[in-house]
């Protein structure tokens, strides 16, 4: 990657020559990403229904650091390529394990950039970590933005193929983006993840606010499954469960942990 041949005819982005691109990108090889793994509560039931894979940076000065402190430039230099397909790999073993020793069935949900998806090989690279590590195609969600599906246009064939195996495709931050509005009904997805903002305004004295009300009407509509991101509180979970809304993620219900510390009783009473 640092061969100067490359760099001067343009094959390597010339950000990757600073200090902190070099790190970040030793930091990837040498297996210092680790994930993080948030509840998804299913509120009808208050039953576990998945969790959300999410990186962090093991670094070994600074400690655990959150993707916005590196994914930017991982996204800026073209290494969140790398860290991606490091990250899905690590999820599907980490959770097919997980489910193996538990006897729990939760499906895992894993982020992909819009670089990833741009790549040919993309479906190929998520169906070789699902055969390697055994995980069952319908126990992995694709969470892709609003924006990147706006974005790349050969987006749609990939996503139909990995929907063909079983994968299911969420849109994620709905509401924030590009709006996928006009062609909802056409996008190869099954998921709408309701974004935090969104779920910020149902506040007590009320139940769910109109818009809120509109997005799961409109998903109902079309057959889509709907999670509610960032609930931090119960008159929300009551509130979103009680407007039909099927699922949440949220510091109310738990943060983001390993995945021996998901409690699945825990997670049954938090929305009981
Ligand atoms: P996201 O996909 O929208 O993930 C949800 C973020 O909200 C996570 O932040 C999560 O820890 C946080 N969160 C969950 N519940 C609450 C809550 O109740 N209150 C608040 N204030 N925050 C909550 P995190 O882990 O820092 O990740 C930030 C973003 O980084 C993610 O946003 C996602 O866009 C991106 N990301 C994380 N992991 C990956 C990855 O493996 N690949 C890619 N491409 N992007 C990733
Ligand atoms: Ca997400
Ligand atoms: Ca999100
Ligand atoms: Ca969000």
């Amino acid at each position: 990657l640092y061969d100067a041949k490359r760099r001067r005819r343009g094959l390597v982005p010339a950000s990757l020559d600073t200090p902190e691109a070099e790190e970040l990108l030793r930091a990837i090889t040498d297996g210092e990403l680790v994930v993080r793994y948030q509840p998804v509560v299913e509120l009808r039931t208050g039953r576990l229904a998945g969790v959300e894979a999410l990186v962090r940076w093991q670094h070994p000065e600074r400690g655990l650091l959150a993707p916005d402190t590196f994914l930017p430039l991982a996204e800026a230099t073209g290494v969140v390529d790398l860290l991606g397909a490091r990250v899905l790999r690590a999820a599907c073993h980490e959770v097919k394990a997980w489910q193996d020793r538990t006897g729990c069935r939760a499906s895992v949900a894993v982020n992909v950039s819009g670089a990833e998806l741009a790549s040919a090989a993309y479906p190929a690279r998520v169906l070789r970590a699902l055969d390697d590590s055994g995980l069952a195609p319908s126990d992995l969600v694709l969470e892709v933005t609003e924006t990147a599906f706006m974005d790349v246009p050969t987006m749609d064939a990939s996503l139909s193929t990995l929907r063909r195996s079983g994968v299911r495709i969420a849109v994620d931050d709905f509401g924030t983006g590009w709006s996928t509005l006009s062609r909802l009904d056409q996008l190869p997805v099954d998921v709408l993840k309701l974004d935090k903002s969104f779920v910020d305004r149902v506040v007590p004295g009320a139940g769910c606010t109109p818009v809120v009300d509109a997005v799961l009407a409109l998903a109902r509509a079309l057959d889509l499954e709907v999670v509610a991101e960032g609930v931090e509180s119960a008159h929300q979970v009551t509130a979103l469960r009680d407007a039909g809304c099927d699922t949440a993620q949220g510091y109310h219900l738990q943060r983001p942990v390993r995945l021996e510390e998901v409690d699945v009783s825990r997670a049954v009473h938090a929305a009981a």
